[in-house]
């Protein structure tokens, strides 16, 4: 992911360290190659927008202009900024005292949530948590027999709630929770490929039912100019807490994962890097700025 935004990135550093003392027109030239790389990248516009005119105010400064090493000062300044536009708050997990702590997953189908849902639940269960599965999507026939595997898989029981209706399969799986001492639920919901009413009108019952102490809205790094729409109307209908962004492993052009914190105002908690159980990482906006600068 990101390898020709940063190579596209990079190519525009040379171009300014190969000039020693920076003009007004270098430094424009340059935001406009900044404006097209992230662009190709699938970034948001509004937030491409928003992004080069900040980092622009702060090149166009005598400070910059002036200083004996002018490309460097742009270099940092760009690094800032794109630390900033992934996020400074706290991206650690908040739990609370409640015995089952409920983490409710949303997002569209196909988005990575079942696997997050499993990966979370192999973390969790690393740092000494003992987590349950709660298996409430119900319309894809997969859904459930791959959370039982994957669960399997990594020592996690999984509550399947065979034939309920969500909330209830949700509900139960709280008080199995309580039975039999496990002290998170993570409940995986079902998503459609598209907005749906039904979807969301479900994923708001069973919020309302379970009072989840956090929920993750799951986003495909891959997602383009769509996530706006997408995540507005989760913010808007069940609201959540933060973001997991699956499959940075790609090779896609990651204009999700660098929108996601922009458009929704909410920290990006974790991102998935692959397929199996210990892909899951804790996010560093800093990191990430630093590899996407190469
Ligand atoms: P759901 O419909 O939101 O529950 O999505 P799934 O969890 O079933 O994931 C959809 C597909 O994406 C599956 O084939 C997963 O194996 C794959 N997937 C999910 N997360 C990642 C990831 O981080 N990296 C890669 N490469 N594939 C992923």
């Amino acid at each position: 992911m990101f390898e020709s935004l940063s190579d596209r990135l990079n190519n525009t550093f040379d171009r300014l360290r190969g000039k020693g003392k920076l003009t007004e027109a270098d430094i424009t030239s340059a935001m406009r190659d900044i404006r097209m790389a992230l662009l190709e990248a699938d970034v948001n516009f509004k937030v491409v927008k928003d992004f080069v005119a900040k980092t622009k105010e702060r090149c166009m400064t005598a400070d910059v202009m002036e200083s004996l090493t002018p490309a460097q000062n742009v270099v940092k300044i760009v690094l800032d900024e794109l630390t900033e536009l992934l996020g400074t708050t706290e991206s650690k997990l908040v739990f609370s005292n409640r015995i089952p702590n409920v983490i409710m997953l949303v997002g569209l189908q196909g988005s990575g949530k079942t696997t997050a849902a499993v990966k979370l639940a192999y973390l969790l269960k690393k740092q000494g948590r003992s987590p349950l599965l709660a298996a409430c999507d119900v319309y894809r026939p997969a859904a459930a027999d791959q959370l039982a595997t994957l669960g399997g898989e990594i020592g996690v029981p999984v509550f399947r709630g065979d034939g309920a209706h969500p909330v209830q399969i949700a509900q139960d799986a709280v008080r199995e929770a309580i039975d039999k001492l496990r002290d998170v639920v993570i409940v995986d919901t079902a998503g459609r490929l598209q907005i749906d009413e039904q979807m969301m009108q479900e994923a708001v019952d069973i919020k309302r039912a379970v009072k989840p102490d956090q929920v993750l809205m799951v986003v495909d790094a891959m997602t383009g100019q769509d996530i706006v729409n997408v995540v507005s109307t989760f913010a808007e209908r069940t609201d959540f807490d933060g973001v997991i962004i699956s499959k940075l492993d790609g090779d896609a052009r990651g204009g999700g994962a660098l929108s996601v914190r922009a458009v929704t105002g909410k920290p990006i908690k974790f991102v998935s890097m692959g397929e199996k159980p210990d892909s899951l990482e804790p996010f560093y906006p800093d990191r990430m700025a630093k590899r996407i600068l190469g």
